[in-house]
């Protein structure tokens, strides 16, 4: 297995555990380590060589206090304004000398969706940025939190060219170290 494959396979892990989890929440009201939990979210970061692929995932409650399909022009317009900060990139520093920059950023939620009609959405920001240095990261600043005054903790989990680690974050301590 090479480290593509790894990396491949871990970030299909966490979404298919994410959307196992999604559907256990459907069906009997419990989440699992902090998937779809209104207050906490999950990040994922995968980096293979020097290509980093960034995930957060979080309740839409988290991020713009609502998760019932929009109906107000009002709600619409704050939809729209999540997913333009996030789509910006700028709640995230890695360490200046690894040099990552953010090449890609989409960002999605369950509130778009025609079909949504669970009861409890997501948001989802992926990004893809290349490190010119990875092998110096060592540090991942998060200004979530003043974004997000109703986020509690966020769950980080990372496979660096093969090292995993995982830390959870939180108002007082939004520095990762890896
Ligand atoms: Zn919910």
């Amino acid at each position: 297995m090479n480290f593509k494959t790894i990396c491949v396979s871990a970030l299909l892990a966490f979404s298919i555990f994410s959307s196992a989890a999604d559907e256990q929440y459907a069906a009997s009201d419990t989440s699992v380590l902090g998937a779809h939990e209104h207050g906490k979210a999950l990040l994922m970061l995968v980096v293979d060589g020097n290509e980093m692929q960034l995930a957060l995932q979080s309740a839409a409650q988290t991020i713009v206090g609502f998760e019932q399909k929009a109906s107000t022009a009002e709600q619409i317009a704050e939809i729209a304004a999540a997913i333009e900060v996030f789509n910006r990139g700028e709640w995230f520093q890695f360490n200046a000398d690894a040099n990552c920059e953010v090449t890609a950023a989409e960002t999605n939620t369950d509130l778009l969706d025609a079909k949504f009609n669970r009861g409890h959405a997501d948001f989802y920001a992926n990004y893809q940025l290349l490190c010119q240095q990875p092998a110096r990261l060592k540090q991942l600043d998060l200004q979530l939190f003043s974004l997000l005054p109703s986020l509690q903790q966020l769950q980080v989990q990372w496979v660096i060219n093969g090292r995993q680690g995982a830390a959870d974050a939180n108002l007082n301590n939004s520095t990762i170290r890896f």
